[in-house]
């Protein structure tokens, strides 16, 4: 920073969450994530110092910020450089990456730490004054003598009730004891709610210990390779992350859990806490839900090494614990570690990131690996240890595929929804007492067209997606490359007329199940159905305790559950997942299948699964249905990289919204025409095109996805274009590096 005095980028406390520059006083050092005094209006306030940049010419001086609140930034070194690196590789100013770095219930100078009045002996009380005070002062003896009882204890002057406030008044006025303030911690657990007991370690396997030793030794290493665990579910991943938790608290050192939610993985979080129960007040859990003054408290015990596990979704990523020995992320191949706003990271990525900026091991763990990770494997920059083989020597469940083509010509009318298979798997499971889950992925608005008699969906020539149904203008668009159809009649394969938009809901099957299986005891787990505070939880104990016969869900049973009774799972339509507008179609069915199936058979008798579908050739559910990763991976690996799809290429999406259409499409357009000037090689720019999800939230959307090898210079490019347009007022335009979602 030549010459120019240097300028704090200052974010305000308060809820407007202001921004504003000052200027540093001579003298005074100021870090990115001080906490600062400032001059605001004609009154001081507080806030946090997010960049320091450089001064530009401007036409009216800047006030100087007043003091530093204190010296020591609240962002570590390590993490300061984790956010410089999140800015530059997602194209996004320092400041937002700082703001979620550290939570508003840290930088608020609303809040604080908690404490109470306690009263505390000064010294042993003499004995003739407690005799003195037993007869004048009842009050007072009481207090004295409680505390004489326990001469180190600090009793919570509220616990004495109103009426002694005198009393401890005139004792603190002749010396006999002291009243001062004292921390107290706001414990999220405090309600008691999860009474957990202890869990002592298992005798692993040989699969497992060698991957507990491979991690060990990476522990050892001063600049670890991450290591990818591939292991199939139920094959006792989670036993090996508690095994090598322990020996690094062991070490001295602190350890992350990543999780894809919370809320969704309570059986995680549960094993964590039960294997430590012994050192409970050492693991926090970083809930969505805590308080600002929980999440307060939770910060700074991290922060001063007394909580030394911590367990928590994406954000979770900048907990700032000293001391990090191991970061662990569970199913790594979630994209719920894609945060969908700006700063738009990847919470394992920057995991991954982090783990070589602190020198720490890191271990990403899949049943479904995602392209990515397994690629970074393949070329050796990830270890990879795999565990093929069920821990509890269980076989793997054996799943079926209906054809639910030959289903529909025996239902005429409404779709089939239940083939005769699963039902008559349900009716048996019923009777002899056993649990079954019934899964039926909901999510995406985009619907596909698809033949009911044939099965054939409509797909785009070029590339190997399938087309969009667009209502607005009844036409069908790929959404790679812009090709446009016409929204056939009847089915261009079999020519019959009944070809449909595919597509019913979880209350739909609830309907249904209730009448086909009325003896059932049935309940419901998705969005609509979860609404009520702890309503995942109960309904989850109560299948748990086999109150419920038959669980059906969407997504949000898919992950990490664990229930010995069930032994059936039944997948109604494995093709909603398949004919979204998105590449990694296949990937998420796959992953979906083969994580939805591992709930089954955990238990003692074999589970069996039942994937119903209209595509029973396509390839994610034929590999899924043999529990075969490699089988899938290498065909769609070919897929992607004879297209140049991710991992081969970075793919990012431009995306401009506005309420009003032709000025968010006018706009890409502009960017666009800008793009393509200087294009540096290697990146490939798409067309403008309407979003899959074409108006959401009253806003009309447009979209260009790039691709390129390399991820800066298609940062740098996008972001160079974006400092030298100007928008117009109501069009934003975001930008999303390895972007996830493409609606
Ligand atoms: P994953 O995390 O790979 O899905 P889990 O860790 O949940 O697998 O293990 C599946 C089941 O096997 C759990 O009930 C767990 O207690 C059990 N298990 C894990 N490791 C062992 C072992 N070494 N011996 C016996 N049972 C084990
Ligand atoms: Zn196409």
């Amino acid at each position: 920073m030549q010459g120019g005095a240097v300028i704090a980028r200052v974010l305000i406390d308060g809820p407007s969450e202001l921004v504003f520059d000052y200027a540093v006083p001579v003298g005074l050092v100021v870090r990115a994530g001080c906490r600062v005094r400032i001059p605001l209006r004609r009154k001081s306030a507080t806030g946090t110092v997010l960049a320091l940049v450089e001064d530009v010419r401007r036409d009216f001086a800047l006030r100087e910020l007043e003091s530093l609140i204190d010296p020591e930034p609240l962002i570590t070194p390590v993490l300061l450089r984790t956010g410089a690196w999140i800015a530059e590789y997602y194209g996004c100013g320092i400041e937002t990456v700082i703001r979620s770095l550290l939570p508003e219930s840290v930088r608020s100078e609303e809040n604080s730490a908690k404490t109470r009045r306690v009263a505390m002996l000064e010294a042993a009380p003499d004995p003739a004054v407690l005799e003195k005070l037993a007869k004048r002062a009842p009050r007072q003896h009481a207090i004295l003598a409680l505390l004489a009882h326990a001469p180190e204890m600090r009793l919570p002057v509220a616990d004495l009730g109103d009426g002694s406030a005198a009393a401890l008044k005139s004792m603190e006025k002749a010396g006999l004891l002291r009243l001062e303030a004292q921390q107290v911690r706001r414990d999220p657990e405090a309600d008691g709610a999860d009474e957990v007991l202890e869990s002592p370690p298992l005798v692993l396997n040989g699969d497992q210990q060698r991957a507990l030793e491979a991690v060990l030794a990476s522990l050892q290493s001063p600049a670890p390779k991450p290591i990818l665990l591939l292991g199939v579910t139920g094959s006792g991943k989670t036993e090996v992350y508690l095994q090598a938790a322990q020996q690094v608290i062991d070490m001295g050192k602190t350890v992350l859990v990543l999780v894809p939610e919370i809320s969704l993985t309570p059986q995680t979080v549960r094993r964590f806490k039960a294997r430590f129960a012994s050192m409970q007040d050492q693991v926090a859990v970083l809930h969505s839900n805590l308080s600002q003054g929980e999440r307060f408290d939770e910060w700074h015990r991290i922060r001063k090494g007394l909580a030394r596990i911590v367990i928590g979704a994406r954000s979770a990523v900048f907990a700032p614990l000293p001391d990090l020995g191991l970061i662990l992320v569970d199913e790594e191949h979630e994209n719920t570690y894609k945060q969908e706003n700006v700063p738009r990271y990847h919470g394992r990525d920057v995991a991954v990131l982090r783990a070589a900026f602190e020198g720490c091991a890191i271990v990403l763990g899949s049943a479904t690996p995602s392209l990515e990770s397994w690629h970074n494997s393949q070329l050796g920059k990830y270890q990879l240890l795999r565990l093929d083989q069920r821990a509890d020597g269980q076989k793997m469940p054996l799943v079926r595929v209906v054809d639910m083509r030959l289903e529909a010509s025996k239902h005429k009318g409404g779709p089939a929804v239940l083939s005769d298979k699963l039902r008559v798997a349900l009716e048996q499971r019923l009777e002899k007492g056993e649990q079954s889950i019934l899964f039926l992925n909901r999510r995406g608005f985009a619907r596909s067209l698809q033949c009911p008699q044939c099965g054939h969906v409509c797909q785009c020539p070029h590339c190997s997606v399938a087309l969009t149904y667009h209502r607005t203008d009844e036409r069908l668009v790929c959404h790679v490359c812009g090709h446009q159809s016409i929204v056939p009649r009847k089915c261009p394969e079999c020519k019959d007329p009944a070809i449909v938009l595919q597509g019913y809901g979880t209350q739909k099957v609830e309907e249904i199940m209730a009448k086909v299986l009325p003896a059932a005891k049935i309940a419901r787990i998705d969005a609509d159905a979860m609404r009520r505070k702890h309503a995942l939880r109960d309904t989850l104990n109560a299948f748990k305790s086999h109150k419920i016969d038959i669980l059906i869900g969407t997504q949000m049973i898919a992950k990490g559950l664990h229930f010995p009774n069930v032994t059936l799972v039944g997948i109604l339509n494995a093709d909603l997942s398949l004919h979204v507008p998105d590449f990694r179609a296949g990937e998420r069915t796959f992953q979906l299948i083969t994580q939805v199936a591992g709930r089954a058979g955990r238990g003692d008798i074999e589970g069996e699964v039942i994937v119903q579908t209209f595509t029973p050739h396509s390839p994610s559910i034929q590999y899924a249905r043999r529990h075969d990763f490699d089988g899938f991976s290498e065909q769609e690996m070919e897929f992607r990289r004879q297209f140049a799809f991710p991992p081969y290429a970075h793919c990012a999406v431009l995306t401009s919204r506005s309420n009003h259409e032709r000025r968010a499409e006018f706009t890409l357009q502009t960017l666009h025409l800008r793009l393509a000037e200087n294009l540096p090689p290697g990146i490939i720019l798409g067309e403008v095109l309407p979003s899959p999800l074409i108006k959401a939230h009253g806003q009309f959307r447009f979209q260009i996805t790039l691709r390129s090898q390399q991820a800066r210079p298609l940062t740098r490019h996008v972001q160079a274009v974006l400092a030298r347009t100007s928008l117009p007022e109501d069009v934003t335009v975001v930008f999303d590096m390895d972007a996830l979602n493409f609606s």
